[in-house]
């Protein structure tokens, strides 16, 4: 493309409302609830992943600064080559016990997992069938593949069931689905799901970036809230950059599964593996959120909380268990226009615009932390209501 033509899309995208910007983080300030420091103001961050705060988490500092002393700062090379160290193996392990399966394997991103799972278990004949609401990095991951690509209806296991059922090979298929979705914060249908592969015999995959450490009796995500196993969902992907607080990723599944993918998966094989602090890291957040259980209970506490607060003050959000939970404002305007405001009560709270979501459906995606106050969620609240009035004012 030429500049004249980027520059003509670019103002166009500006006038639709589209156009995306980065806001800088000069620092974190924790001292009261998640919040971060932007040009020398302090916001309450309700739109990060941190789910369970641990992202400031003292004992994730000290892992890293421990690890970075002796393993280094970087892991120097692929997991294949000589980048696979200790602090990666344990995790793996401690993973896989986590998710109470054979084997885990590491990835430096979510992205990248998706990337990983899709592309090596399809086939020639394979149809990649996906919930239409799937994760960016899921499409890719379909698209990449090659394999046929059939998208169903949100949250539809009985569209679902009848791509398979139309499958030429249902046996080569996957069947494709968050655990809880990203941008709505809805449960997928899992335990229908399940059955529609089952009856298939097509793999079931599901990405839980959003539920593992949040949902389920012990934090084990939406697997656990559902009570199924990897007998019902063969291949289950994770990420360290949420709820975990830190970064990178994994795909939990039995020995063969594992071993495949790390014998095959360029996302896995041509890429320098995680540093080993990170990896530190997630083994320390890890142990956390698999003691203190009071993290998850309170995050899920003050969801309900800005529930019951929204309902009182007229504001609808999206039907939401999870701590994602959206306020549909339709417009990509209104979207900007609600967290402008917000931003400037001291609250910040992404407008959540097209592509990222279909067109129509621009929102507030706000997420609640175990780190959040009640007296900040109520005050969001109360500032989010004088956001939409002004908002009908102004119509
Ligand atoms: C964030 C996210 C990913 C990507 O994970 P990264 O580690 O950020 O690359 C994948 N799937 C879902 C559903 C996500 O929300």
């Amino acid at each position: 493309m030429k500049p004249a033509v980027l520059r003509e899309q670019l103002a166009q995208r500006a006038a639709q409302h589209l156009q995306r910007r980065r806001r800088t983080v000069t620092a974190l300030d924790v001292s009261d609830g998640p919040g971060v420091v932007v040009d020398g103001q302090r916001l309450v961050n309700f739109c990060g992943n941190d789910y369970l705060g641990l992202n400031a988490h003292p004992a994730l500092a000290q892992a890293m600064a421990r690890s970075a002393a002796s393993a280094g700062s970087g892991s120097g090379a692929s997991h294949l080559v000589t980048g696979h160290s200790l602090e990666h193996e344990h995790l793996e392990a401690e993973l896989a016990q986590f998710t109470g399966r054979q084997r885990a394997l590491l990835f430096s991103t979510g992205y990248m997992a998706n990337l990983a799972a899709v592309t090596c278990l399809t086939e020639g004949d394979s149809r990649v069938v996906m919930d239409r609401l799937c994760h960016a990095s899921l499409i890719d991951a379909a698209r990449l593949s090659g394999a046929q690509l059939k998208r169903f209806a949100h949250a539809d296991a009985a569209a679902a069931a009848a791509f398979l059922a139309r499958s030429a090979a249902p046996g080569n298929d996957l069947l494709v689905s968050d655990g809880v979705f990203s941008m709505d914060g809805d449960l997928a249908p899992l335990p229908q799901l399940a059955q529609a592969a089952r009856t298939a015999q097509a793999c079931l995959i599901v990405d839980d970036a959003h539920g593992l450490g949040v949902l389920g009796p012990s934090g084990r995500g939406s697997l656990e809230h559902f009570k199924l196993d990897s007998a019902a969902v063969p291949i289950l992907i994770g990420t360290l950059g949420k709820a975990f607080g830190c970064f990178g990723a994994f795909v939990a599944a039995d020995a063969d599964y594992i071993e495949w993918l790390l014998q095959t998966a360029r996302s896995y094989i041509y890429t320098t593996a995680l540093p080993p602090p990170v990896a530190a890291a997630a083994r320390a957040a890890l142990a956390i959120a698999a003691t203190e259980s009071w993290r998850r209970e309170r995050v899920l506490e003050l969801a309900a909380r800005l529930r019951r607060g929204a309902a009182q003050a007229d504001i609808a959000l999206l039907p939401s268990l999870s701590p994602i939970q959206p306020v549909m404002l339709g417009s990509s305007e209104r979207a900007l226009a609600v967290s402008e405001k917000l931003f400037a009560s001291g609250f910040w709270v992404a407008a959540i615009r097209p592509p990222t979501v279909p067109r129509g459906s621009a929102r507030l995606r706000i997420t609640l932390s175990a780190a959040h106050t009640e007296s900040q969620v109520d005050a969001l609240i109360d500032a989010l209501a004088a956001a939409m009035r002004s908002l009908h004012a102004a119509a």
